[in-house]
């Protein structure tokens, strides 16, 4: 059996906390406690969780746009955690982001095609010719047209302008790339455009993907496994069919209960978890999600935390963290709702 491409173990990501007039660290916000995950060449794993759980620092960290705190990530089997320097830049040619908001990272007063052929410039890839041709293949690539290289930022719509982002990324031709909700900011209809767009060149490029959503209903079209994350950590993962047949961390449930069914004589049992996320600053004693949990059991669930065990459905990629589902508490009966 092959490596992984990516393996990241036991990562962790500490912000520091400042207050007073002079701004000193007082103590730590733990965005990230200590997630690993294995993503295989060629793949795409989608990544869902509320807003504030730690998937966007997550893929920041992967890209090494920010430092780990802990642990350890794997690509292609070197350690990039503590890259720096050149090594650092040598390795951003294998590895790209592609963000929600691309209109804020495009210079507003560079024609586009300036803003593609960037990466390029500042890797030193090409002379000003190959550079202009690699553009307007990339912009080919992404369904734009060559003229659009000489038109500014905001000449052009949303769904047009993600492209854009996706072109920027792409043109380095890296290996592996996160892409941090880049439909979340479009309408519907442009949505479907974009994913499948980013579907087809996974494809046809051989690339790896991290796609991360808060919502499972947009990465069920793209992903070859589901990776759902609480508060900081992974609490469930598996290939995308059984993730959506059989749903088994309580969160998970509650996530695929909110997705509308667009037919009326469907009657969905949704979940209506309470409360917000709990803030990392403070997480929840034993199992993050037990103040939220509609099943939780007194006594075990704000005591023990559960390991990401296997779920024993015959998967053996099937894992969760859960008391009720996996491990030795899995008999227990569930709090009545
Ligand atoms: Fe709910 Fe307990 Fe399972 Fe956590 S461990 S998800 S609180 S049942």
């Amino acid at each position: 059996m092959t490596a992984p491409l990516l393996q990241i173990t036991d990562l962790v990501k500490d912000f520091p906390v400042k207050s007073g007039i002079l701004q000193r660290a007082t103590g730590h916000v733990r965005a990230v406690a200590g997630v690993s995950l294995d993503v295989n060449k060629g793949e795409t794993v989608g990544l869902v969780g509320e807003s504030g759980c730690g998937k966007s620092t997550l893929g920041r960290m992967l890209v090494r746009l920010i430092e780990p705190s802990e642990g350890s990530i794997r690509f292609e089997d070197e350690d990039i955690a503590h890259l720096k320097g050149p090594e650092l830049k040598a390795m951003r040619l294998r590895m790209q982001m592609i963000f929600q908001d691309p209109y804020s990272s495009l210079d507003p007063r560079s024609p586009v095609g300036n803003s593609v052929a960037e990466g390029l410039k500042i890797h030193g890839i090409g002379d000003s010719d190959e550079r202009h041709e690699r553009v307007m293949e990339m912009l080919d690539v992404v369904g734009l047209e060559s003229y659009h290289a000489h038109r500014f930022p905001h000449e052009f719509s949303g769904g047009q302008r993600q492209r854009i982002g996706i072109a920027r990324a792409l043109i380095m031709r890296p290996k592996f790339v996160v892409a941090d909700e880049p439909v979340s900011a479009l309408d519907v209809s442009v949505q479907a455009q974009v994913l499948n767009l980013l579907k087809d060149l996974q494809k046809d490029l051989d690339l790896t993907l991290l796609f991360i959503a808060h919502n499972l209903a947009v990465v069920e079209h793209i992903s070859d496994r589901v990776a759902v994350m609480y508060l900081g950590r992974i609490v469930e993962v598996t290939d995308r069919d059984s993730l959506y047949a059989n749903p088994t961390h309580p969160y998970t449930q509650a996530l695929l209960s909110s997705i509308p069914i667009p037919d009326p004589t469907v009657n969905r049992n949704r979940i209506v978890l309470q409360g917000d996320v709990p803030s990392p600053l403070d997480p929840p004693s034993g199992c993050r999600f037990h103040p939220r949990c509609p099943i939780a059991v007194e006594g075990v669930c704000d005591v023990e935390e559960p390991e990401l065990l296997e779920v024993g459905d015959g998967k053996e990629t099937h894992v969760a963290a859960c008391h009720l589902r996996t491990g030795a508490h899995r008999h227990l009966d569930p709090a009545p709702r």
